[in-house]
């Protein structure tokens, strides 16, 4: 059940609306733009309410500058949302153009402190706020939750259909159940583990976390990455009451050096030497992980299985990726690094969905309440 508003339900012709868009592309070192899957995304949204005649502005955060900085201007995403639409597409809010774009929401350093005198700045003139950014929710920034405060919010259609999306993997959902974990820091994901594990059968983990993990049991792990101040909760929840559930690397693909194209080998986890690190899952984990994520009702997917940026170390996320193509289950894949890796290998249609967020998603699986989307619920509550 929706507790929040959604454009269906306001009427936006002649008003000014501010959209919170995830407009957070990936830039090369010249600053152009990789990858335009967010911007993409963020389209139903923006032309939705320029067709219904709304003075349409824009913003979002853009990297993680700290001020601002010309390397994360938002110019380069404007012109990009000028070639996607055919609209004009301008700089700042008092232009006369089909869409507005704020500069970077991060070059105020008031943006991720929630300052109040910034969300009265972005709310300035407005008549209604669209959150369509699933992938800034869970955070509790001036342009998340302190604009929404201030001016009438509703959620856009993005943000609508990742939520509802998100609900097939809370509500009741089908078992078996089963997380595929990876991506480089454990520390980001053990909350997240630990909340996870009495909701599903499973919990599949690679990348460069399991290593801390694999240590946390005992073994050997080489050269590779672990967290040696992680260890301790690892082994508490290896040693707990859900430990069971936790499925770790059978063999990696290990090297003596961390580099694209140095010699390697598939070892079997008992077994790495001093100086190897692991640096992808090997071929008796990736069929063991894709027989598991086939046989399971529902699974999600978040974190590549090793350093698929080098081709040599790609494969464990490639057959993740393809096993869940394959799978009859409900799937989901979300993080960047994953989402991309189903889009190059064109498995995006066999995915029942492909969220444009990370962290947001995850919290969402674990149950918790996001920031961005508590706040609409009041403006649906107020308008009872
Ligand atoms: P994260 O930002 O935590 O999702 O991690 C993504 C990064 O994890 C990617 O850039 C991968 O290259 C990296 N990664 C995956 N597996 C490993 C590994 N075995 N050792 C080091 N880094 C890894």
């Amino acid at each position: 059940m929706k507790k929040y508003l959604t454009l269906d339900d306001v009427d936006v012709s002649g008003a000014r609306v501010l959209v919170r868009s995830d407009l957070n592309v990936p830039l090369d070192e010249d600053g152009a733009i990789t990858d335009d899957f967010r911007i993409k995304s963020a389209l139903p949204a923006l032309e939705r309410l320029v067709a219904e005649r709304a003075k349409v502005t824009v913003c979002s955060h853009l990297g993680r500058p700290r001020g601002p900085n010309p390397h994360y201007s938002m110019k380069v995403v404007a012109e990009r949302l000028a070639e996607l639409t055919g609209y004009e597409v301008t700089m700042g809010r008092h232009a006369d153009s089909d869409i507005k774009v704020l500069e970077n929401t991060r070059f105020d350093e008031g943006e991720t402190s929630n300052d109040p005198i910034l969300a009265a700045r972005f709310a300035d003139g407005m008549d209604l706020f669209v959150q369509d950014a699933f992938g800034s929710v869970h955070r509790a920034h001036a342009s998340t939750v302190g604009v929404a405060s201030l001016v009438k919010s509703v959620a856009g259609p993005l943000l609508d259909r990742e939520l509802s999306a998100f609900r097939r993997f809370t509500d009741d959902p089908l078992s078996p159940y089963t997380m595929v974990l990876g991506g480089a820091k454990v520390s980001d994901k053990l909350g997240l583990i630990e909340n996870l594990l009495p909701k599903v059968d499973q919990i599949l983990i690679g990348g460069g976390m399991c290593f801390t993990f694999l240590k946390a049991r005992g073994e050997s792990v080489g050269a590779s990455v672990i967290q040696e101040d992680m260890l301790e909760s690892a082994a508490g929840l290896l040693e707990g009451e859900y430990g069971d559930k936790i499925m770790l690397p059978l063999d990696v693909v290990a090297s003596t050096s961390f580099t694209k194209s140095g010699a390697n080998r598939i070892v079997d986890v008992h077994s790495l030497s001093e100086h190897e690190i692991g640096l992808d899952i090997g071929p008796s984990t990736y069929n063991l992980f894709a027989d598991t994520i086939r046989r399971s009702k529902t699974i999600f997917w978040n974190g590549p299985m090793g350093v698929f940026e080098w081709e040599s170390y790609r494969k464990g996320t490639e057959r993740v990726a393809s096993a869940m193509a394959a799978s009859d289950g409900y799937t989901g894949v979300g993080g960047g690094d994953s989402a991309a890796a189903v889009r190059m290998l064109g498995y995006e249609d066999q995915i029942d969905h492909l969220s444009t967020g990370g962290g947001a998603g995850l919290e969402l699986l674990e149950g918790r309440a996001l920031p961005g989307v508590e706040v609409l619920e009041r403006w649906a509550r107020e308008s009872e």
